[in-house]
């Protein structure tokens, strides 16, 4: 085992504090990743301040990984010491049910592994996330950094990427398909900077009139505020509405904006449920409600590398790793345009 550097929560109302934790000595298919960027998610929020439950103390969250490969074990053949690597929000899985079987490894039915707070396979304990100095993960769940984009603006792909990019290719997001992207923040900017980018029109809604001009600088053709409902009626009809907000809020405002088939596709965890929409909004036109999670190693790559050709990264406020118990703040009250990226050289010994 290996010391490292990391912060760390030890319980619900505890700052992240400077903490040191152990990590395995990279086994055969092990890769060693010197951690250079780590994005901050709303995941890591909810997990430190225990508003979700299973929370483990410590706490070592972060699952927008990204750095260099430092050690490899002998019997890796994708990844040698200097390459760019990623790690998202999945470390295992059991590799042999048919999810895993289809590389959808994030719905598992034996259980994934996520990269923090998850039972650790190796070391027993729990898995400890990237506000880290490096991390050890087999190379199967270890994902090729494309060298074109900036390397932490593209650490928040690795779970705001991934979740709006799975569901915008499941429900066919293209050319000549309307998409509807519901909020601006981390998850939202990405849906509508994918969407513009697999040839989507993109209509943002958003209760914030100040997101409107940002909301078409990130590629939206209309943005639309969601309070007006003057508004709301002129929006016109959607193939498909990727809703990424996570706080509960009336669904039927959206479902009724979806043409006949079209699929309201929600990303967003809030702490409570959203009120039940209206069974006619569902019948009349044959409308789905859906979800999605993330989504599998084999996707993940798919969706760094179409970043890569297509220069698409987040827009980020990199902080040192001193600041994140403010970042945390803020964030809770949506004062970041539009993800907290952590410089981990600045995480001291
Ligand atoms: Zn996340
Ligand atoms: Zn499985």
């Amino acid at each position: 085992m290996t010391q490292a550097s990391a912060y760390a929560a030890q319980g619900a109302t505890t700052p992240l504090a400077p903490a040191r934790i152990e990590r395995r000595e990279p086994g055969p298919t092990d890769v060693r990743i010197d951690i250079a960027f780590c994005g901050v998610c709303h995941s890591d929020v909810h997990t430190v301040r225990s508003e979700w439950p299973g929370t483990s103390y410590p706490v070592v969250p972060g699952h927008e990984i990204v750095g260099r490969v430092s050690a490899v074990g002998g019997k890796v053949k994708g990844f040698k010491p200097g390459d760019l690597a990623g790690v998202g929000c999945l470390v295992d899985s059991c590799r042999t049910c048919a999810s895993c079987g289809e590389g959808l490894e994030q719905y598992c039915e034996n259980g994934m592994v996520l990269t923090y707070n998850s039972p650790d396979r190796h070391l027993g304990g729990m898995t400890y996330g990237g506000y880290s100095s490096h991390i050890v993960v087999d190379e199967a769940f270890v994902l090729r950094m494309p060298a074109s984009l900036d390397l932490a603006a593209s650490a928040p792909l690795l779970c705001a990427g991934i979740t709006t990019y799975s569901p915008l290719r499941e429900w066919g997001a293209g050319p000549g398909k309307r998409v509807g992207v519901v909020g601006l923040g981390g998850l939202g900017h990405m849906g509508v900077k994918l969407a513009r980018a697999m040839g989507a029109e993109v209509v943002l809604f958003t209760t914030s009139p100040g997101k409107v001009a940002d909301a078409k600088r990130l590629g939206a053709t209309e943005a639309v505020v969601s309070s007006d409902r003057e508004a709301m009626k002129g929006a016109g009809k959607l193939d498909f509405i990727l809703d990424t907000v996570a706080a509960p809020h009336d669904l039927d405002a959206y479902l009724e904006l979806l043409r006949r088939d079209g699929t309201l596709c929600l990303v967003g965890a809030p702490e409570r449920p959203h009120p039940s929409p209206g069974v006619f909004n569902l019948i009349f036109q044959r409308r789905r409600l859906a979800g999605s999670l993330i989504g599998g190693l084999p996707e993940t790559q798919e969706m760094l590398d179409f970043c890569g050709e297509h220069g698409i990264v987040s827009d980020i406020e990199l902080i040192p790793m001193s600041a994140i118990n403010t970042a945390y703040d803020r964030m809770v009250r949506s004062d970041v345009r539009y993800r907290f990226v952590i410089d981990m050289g600045t995480l001291g010994g």
